[in-house]
């Protein structure tokens, strides 16, 4: 029989979790939540890097379940802002940050700031660590556009409605899940993961 490879996807986000298991749907590993692990202590983002943060997140989470384990971090780089809010993304906008005021304040930041200077990127970085904690190797995505100057479209989340990505007339928010799934950068990151672990699970299932 096929033997599988457990991994833990270091996220208590169903949404993340669910996007995984279906991007790695043929792929034979078992991903398992947080959920599953309980007692799993919440890792602080400290690091001054998207893929810090990622190695951060797996290492821990591998140390304490035993298993393998994935961890992502993302965010906007704005160029006119010293690539701010980088790393601090989620809480741009501070205590209470959501969305909404994270947008707001990104926007608020770019005032005056002519178009040709409102380029930007969202980049991801995806981490795989070994049940002793080790990272066995990151993953990277980016996808380059610039901030316009209001909010456009409904779907997506966090920056998606300010962002057009280079050489597209539309926001992410207003190209909808399949256009954004084939440029984004998380995408790009989550493609390269899975060509890897398509063909090293065999090597990775004697860690
Ligand atoms: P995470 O590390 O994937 O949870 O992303 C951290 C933050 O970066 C999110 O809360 C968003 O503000 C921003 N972000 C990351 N990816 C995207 C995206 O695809 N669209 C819009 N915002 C994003």
């Amino acid at each position: 029989m096929e033997k599988t490879l457990r991994v833990v996807i270091a996220t208590r986000n169903k949404n993340k979790l669910a996007e995984l298991k279906r991007i790695l749907a043929d792929v034979p590993v078992r991903l398992e939540g947080l959920d599953e692990h309980p007692g799993c202590p919440e890792v602080e983002e400290t690091g001054s890097s998207f893929e810090e943060n990622a190695c951060l997140k797996a290492s821990q989470v591998a140390e304490f379940t035993g298993l393998h384990a994935l961890a992502d971090d993302s965010g906007l780089e704005a160029d006119a802002l010293g690539g701010a809010p980088g790393v601090l993304s989620a809480r741009y906008a501070g205590a209470g940050a959501n969305d909404r005021k994270n947008l707001e304040k990104l926007l608020r930041k770019l005032e005056g700031v002519p178009e040709g200077k409102r380029t930007a990127r969202f980049r991801t970085a995806i981490a795989l660590a070994a049940p002793d904690g080790h990272i066995i190797r990151s993953f990277h995505g980016k996808v380059e556009g610039t901030i316009g100057s209001r909010p456009m479209g409904k779907s997506g989340f966090g920056y998606d409605p300010v962002f057009y990505p280079a050489g597209e007339e539309m926001t992410f928010a207003q190209m909808g899940p399949a256009r954004k799934d084939a440029i984004s950068h998380r995408a790009e990151a989550l493609r390269l993961l899975k060509a890897f672990l398509a063909s090293e699970i065999p090597s990775l299932l004697k860690l």
